[in-house]
């Protein structure tokens, strides 16, 4: 695990790493091409292949941020007697098709096996979610270790969301926020916002007036709201960073 700059958790574990979404903002890919260390048990079976198959085609994806599995990892929250807020898979959408829901059991029983922590996982694969849930694999907030359990989707727009169940700590992560949302749906905790940074071509900056929105829809629905240090150039006011474990 390590400490991280993400301005809503204090620490990263990535236990899982690499993601097939190809999303062109994606910084997790930059710093994976960057420092090329990453070294693990590849679990997509045709993985090689698959990789030289990338490699010549966009010439996006490398070895370094093809998915794999660090078993190796999985004890490291058991190591941190303080409690922490832990981005999950921040190297990674841990709940991609192509994760195997035994990888995914053991990521959730390495946290389990740390109940002093709380972990906040993230994806852009909503459905995953409700697949986990039918299966029972999901820890869901009436359990001891659910509680600790917060489970977010990344949008970027106003995109078509599924119903989310009450009976989970869900929340919205919009960021790089690039379009709006014309409705926050029900049965979210928690929403986290952010502007792209970096300095990629083609880099969307989003318009005041959706930020202004989102606050307005936050609070007409009890909403809180996190508002990342990227919007505080374009916000031009005291950011507003609540968390819903304390408001
Ligand atoms: S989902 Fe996240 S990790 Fe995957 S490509 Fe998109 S930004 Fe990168």
């Amino acid at each position: 695990m390590n400490p991280t700059k993400i301005e809503w958790c204090d620490m990263t574990f990535n236990p899982v790493t690499g993601c097939l979404h190809n999303c062109e903002y994606c910084y997790a890919r930059k710093i994976a091409n960057r420092f090329k260390t990453e070294s693990g048990e590849f679990f997509v079976k045709s993985g090689i292949d698959e990789w030289q198959k990338w490699r010549k085609g966009d010439g996006i994806y490398t070895r370094y941020f093809n998915p794999q599995f660090h078993k190796d990892r999985l004890d490291e929250p058991q190591h941190h007697k303080k409690p922490r807020n832990i981005f999950v898979c921040s190297m990674a959408d841990l709940f991609g098709d192509w994760v195997p829901d035994e990888i995914i059991k053991k990521v959730f029983e390495a946290c389990e096996n740390a109940p002093q922590h709380r972990y906040l996982f993230l994806t852009k694969n909503q459905s995953r979610y409700d697949n986990l849930h039918y299966k029972k694999i999901l820890p869901w907030k009436a359990l001891k270790f659910g509680i600790n359990c917060w489970f977010g989707v990344t949008i970027t727009n106003g995109q078509q969301l599924k119903p989310f169940f009450d009976d989970y700590n869900f929340f919205l992560s919009y960021e790089p926020i690039m379009g709006e949302i014309d409705r926050l749906p029900q049965n979210i905790k928690w929403v986290i916002a952010g502007a792209e940074t970096g300095n990629r071509k083609n880099k969307s900056v989003p318009h005041f007036y959706l930020i202004e929105k989102l606050v307005k829809q936050c609070e007409y629905q009890k909403i809180p709201l996190f508002m990342k240090d990227s919007l505080a150039g374009i916000w031009g006011k005291e950011l507003i960073q609540q968390y819903p474990w304390e408001v």
